[in-house]
């Protein structure tokens, strides 16, 4: 009856439901474990009427024309650039470090051309940049590491800089001009109604069939479907069996105050003090006017859901393992941040998805008659 499962109804799953949906013409029976749409992209209003992300703060930014019209024809946009501050000895500073963090930081007033030379006096020489602290001590050096990454990351991660991959630090730039965006992306907007809106309205077709509540593990043989696309963890849809492929998860905390607003942009990082990684104010990323406000706190935990992969050598190999043994599965595709164990962010994912689509679209495509013959020549 389906012509493809669809596991999981976050981004990954989503863009896929459409596109089979309503350009590839397919039936589609879209499960997710949760009770909601969305994914980790989720959002509701909270019980005092504020909008809200369940699992922490998405911001979307992207540099592709294409992703961004994608999504633009399920939502409106709201334009939003997010900016961070850090509580470093007892002031509040910009993120990514910038030249406006350093003049702060230090009482100095420095020129971006100094500031090129301040750093150049306090990085360190980095034969290899193979790690998180790698990237980090030579870019700006220990004072700053340990300052703003050395706790955060050893908090997020549960592990050391230096035994993470560089990609991870290496989302964070430095700057020596006073950008004080987080994302220096070309399109960055919020969905003018929410993730969940633009969820609905993604997967509002006829073709479309939405489970929700529905585990894969208990409902896999009820529907026989020819294709499957899984976006849950690969290594759950083995059932473990090479081991369990570690992520990290976090505890949100969430706070309504009787006050308008709680803090000066939309999230502070706290890298050298308290137990959560960061509070967002969610009001400053939806643009949302309310009385009250709600903020949300992060405490990362190594039990809970995969909300993280974590980037580091042995766990791509154990994941190599898992992608190797899903090769042997012509008619399962794994795909998504869980799918394919990758730090990706909400736009790569789409990308990801856009570009499955694209694969299943072309071995599915009737053969013509020229391409019929040069095959049954070869046989
Ligand atoms: P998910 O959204 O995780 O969706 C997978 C779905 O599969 C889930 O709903 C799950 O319930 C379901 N599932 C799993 N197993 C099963 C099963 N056995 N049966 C049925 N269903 C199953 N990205 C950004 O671009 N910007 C941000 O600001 C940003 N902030 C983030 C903050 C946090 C705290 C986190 C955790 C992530 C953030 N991201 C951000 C990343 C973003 O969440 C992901 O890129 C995106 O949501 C991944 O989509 P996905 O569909 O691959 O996975
Ligand atoms: N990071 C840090 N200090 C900061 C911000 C980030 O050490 O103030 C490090 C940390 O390891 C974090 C990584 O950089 O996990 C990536 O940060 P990002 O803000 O991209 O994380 P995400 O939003 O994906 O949780």
């Amino acid at each position: 009856m389906y012509d493809y499962l669809i596991v999981g109804c976050g981004f990954a799953g989503a863009v896929l439901a459409e596109r089979l949906a309503s350009a590839g013409n397919k039936k589609v029976l879209i499960i997710d474990k949760r009770n909601h749409i969305g994914g980790n992209a989720y959002d509701y209003y909270d019980e005092h009427g504020i909008l809200v992300h369940k699992y922490g703060p998405h911001i979307f930014h992207t540099n592709s024309k294409e992703i961004f019209e994608y999504l633009g024809r399920f939502t409106e946009w709201r334009p939003y650039e997010h900016r961070v501050l850090a509580s470093i000895d007892g002031q509040l500073v910009p993120v990514p470090i910038n030249l406006n963090t350093i003049n702060k930081l230090y009482g100095l007033n420095l020129s971006s051309e100094e500031m090129e030379v301040f750093l150049a006096a306090k990085r360190e020489p980095v034969q290899q940049v193979l790690t998180s602290e790698d990237v980090v001590l030579g870019s700006v050096g220990k004072e700053l590491y340990e300052k703003f990454f050395k706790g955060y990351t050893i908090k997020q991660w549960g592990i050391a800089p230096a035994d993470l991959d560089a990609s991870v630090t290496a989302r964070v730039p430095t700057r020596i001009n006073k950008d004080d965006r987080y994302f220096t992306d070309t399109y960055q907007a919020m969905p003018l109604r929410g993730y969940t809106h633009m969820f609905e309205r993604m997967l509002a077709h006829p073709n479309i069939h939405i489970m929700l509540n529905a585990d894969y593990e208990a409902v896999k043989q009820s529907f026989i479907c020819k294709q499957t696309i899984y976006t849950g963890p690969i290594d759950a849809f083995f059932n473990y069996r090479f081991g369990k492929l570690p992520y990290r998860s976090i505890d949100f905390k969430f706070q309504t105050l009787e006050q308008e607003n709680f803090q000066p942009c939309g999230t502070i990082n706290y890298p050298m003090s308290q137990l959560y990684t960061r509070i967002t104010e969610f009001k400053r990323l939806t643009g949302q006017s309310h009385p009250k406000t709600t903020i949300v706190m992060e405490y990362p935990t190594a039990e809970g859901d995969p909300y993280y992969p974590i980037p580091r050598k042995e766990n791509q190999s154990l994941y190599n393992q898992y992608k190797a043994l899903a090769e042997k599965f012509p008619d399962v595709h794994f795909t998504g941040r869980l799918g394919t164990y990758r730090y990706y962010n909400m736009d790569q994912v789409v990308a990801q998805s856009l570009a499955l689509f694209k694969k299943l679209s072309a071995s599915d495509r009737p053969l013509n008659g020229a391409v019929k013959k040069a095959v049954a020549s070869k046989l």
